[in-house]
């Protein structure tokens, strides 16, 4: 599966469609999106392309190409992914682990927030959508480390 494959992650995902954005797949978690119904959910994939990803298999065998996850542990579920053809591993931040935004490279002399490295430092990106920043921090350090045996 390429990295231009765009995602649909069903409720209970929502960990997962963390990861697949740092993986840099637009990822959609539909909670997030307002989709609780699953023909909502259904429309949308299409709409839009998506490969839905869920653990509710009746869900899941009314779209051709979902991918049902049967684990409730997180590295279960990366490695069910995984022997699905997902790939795995970490892009250059492209997509927002919170809201699916598109972020963008944020300037050397741009103020940051509290919370976020000087940019003059560390490279740091910005999501277009919410705002957050982004970096590669520990949190970045420990899902490499998770992701590295996929
Ligand atoms: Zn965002």
């Amino acid at each position: 599966m390429s990295r231009e494959q765009r995602l649909l992650a069903d409720a209970m995902l929502g960990r997962l469609a963390t990861y697949l954005r740092m993986c840099g797949y637009d990822t959609v978690y539909a909670p997030d999106a307002g989709l609780t119904d699953d023909d909502d959910i259904h429309a949308l994939a299409r709409a839009d392309g998506r490969t839905l990803l869920t653990r509710d298999r009746e869900l899941g065998a009314r779209a051709a190409d979902a991918v049902v996850l049967t684990s409730k542990n997180i590295d279960d579920k990366l490695a069910e992914l995984a022997a699905a053809g997902v790939e795995l591993s970490l892009a250059e931040p492209c997509r927002c682990g919170n809201c699916n935004g598109r972020l963008e490279r944020v300037s050397p002399t741009t103020e940051t927030p509290e919370y976020a490295p000087d940019p003059a430092e560390t490279d740091v990106w910005q999501c277009r959508s919410c705002g957050q920043r982004f970096w590669q921090g520990s949190h970045w350090e420990d899902v490499a480390g998770r992701l590295a045996g996929y």
